[in-house]
């Protein structure tokens, strides 16, 4: 995960650890490594200046330059301006609502939203017990409905029958009432994603978003898109409110820079991390340790 990044961030910070001394040349170096190596990962040129211009602010402070192991208060800074720019501490997933927690998955085909929905339900039922039902109101793709029903067997939880001649907002109806006096805790809404952000798709998803009512409106997206992700990204929470993001193919050779440039460009919170194809291939996502990782 993220390894070139690592690679990088590993021997500034092997260089930076042994300094006894470290002069405002040296920080410079430093800094411009670094620099290189977020640009590589493709974080958003922005997000790159404001990181290092915060980093290098606090590096000539008294803080590392007056410290008696500067090299390893400068790596203390760099991880804890990282954290920060993941969003600083982890946003939990918000079930707190009458039942069931209404949780609508959203992004653009092929991103990983219906394994993801697999994934996330089954994370919910096995670490938190909850009573999970799935259901998709993909109608332009039958294949897609099917795919949610396979999945959500292999996760060992329930799935709403749907079918693509039905309207999206009947399903959500159907499967809200169902999930209500069958007392699930919570229900997945999967969407139809679209090859590329369209009217028709936004608005089915707003009219969707304005009916049910989710406590989650969760972003699902490919974290090898690199920029564009985080561009889809914005671009969506800006047609809607979302409530946090999911990252998926962090496993994959991903450069990594959606991981750390979209908190800071759409200000949403990176809640859950995909790291495998494998439906217990999802991780709850950690600013903090995610930077440790980082800086291997
Ligand atoms: P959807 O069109 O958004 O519903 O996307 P899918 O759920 O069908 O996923 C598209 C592809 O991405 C599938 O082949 C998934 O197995 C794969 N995928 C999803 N999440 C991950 C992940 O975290 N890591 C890896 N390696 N593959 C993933």
């Amino acid at each position: 995960m993220l390894d070139n990044l690592t690679q990088r961030f590993g021997r500034v910070v092997k260089n930076l650890r042994g300094q006894a001394h470290l002069t405002e040349d040296n920080i410079t170096d430093m800094l411009r490594e670094v620099r290189m190596a977020l640009l590589e990962a493709d974080v958003a040129l922005p997000v790159v200046k404001e990181f290092i211009s915060r980093v290098k602010e606090k590096s000539l402070g008294q803080e590392v330059v007056g410290s008696l192991t500067p090299g390893q208060a400068l790596v203390g800074v760099v991880q804890r301006e990282l954290t920060e720019l993941m969003g600083g501490a982890s946003v939990a997933l918000n079930l707190a609502t009458q039942p069931p927690a209404i949780m609508l998955m959203v992004g653009l085909q092929g991103a990983g939203k219906t394994t993801t929905t697999a994934k996330l339900g089954k994370w919910l039922k096995e670490r938190q017990k909850k009573k999970v039902l799935t259901v998709s109101c993909d109608v332009y793709r039958p294949a897609a409905i099917e795919q949610l029903k396979t999945v959500s067997a292999q996760a060992g939880i329930d799935f709403f029958p749907s079918s693509p001649d039905q309207k999206p907002a009947d399903i959500a109806a159907a499967a809200i009432d169902y999930a209500k006096r069958h007392f699930y805790d919570a229900l997945f809404i999967d969407t139809a994603g679209r090859l590329a952000i369209d009217t028709a798709m936004m608005t089915e998803i707003r009219d969707l978003h304005a009916q049910v009512k989710p406590i989650e409106t969760l972003f699902i997206v490919d974290a090898m898109l690199g920029q564009d992700a985080v561009n889809t990204a914005k671009t969506f929470a800006e047609m809607l409110p979302l409530t946090g993001i999911i990252l998926t193919k962090l496993d994959g050779d991903a450069r990594g820079g959606a991981a750390l440039s979209v908190r800071q460009i759409t200000g949403k919170p990176i809640k859950f991390a995909g790291v495998g194809e494998k439906l217990d291939g999802l991780e709850e996502f950690h600013p903090e340790r995610m930077a440790s990782r980082i800086l291997g």
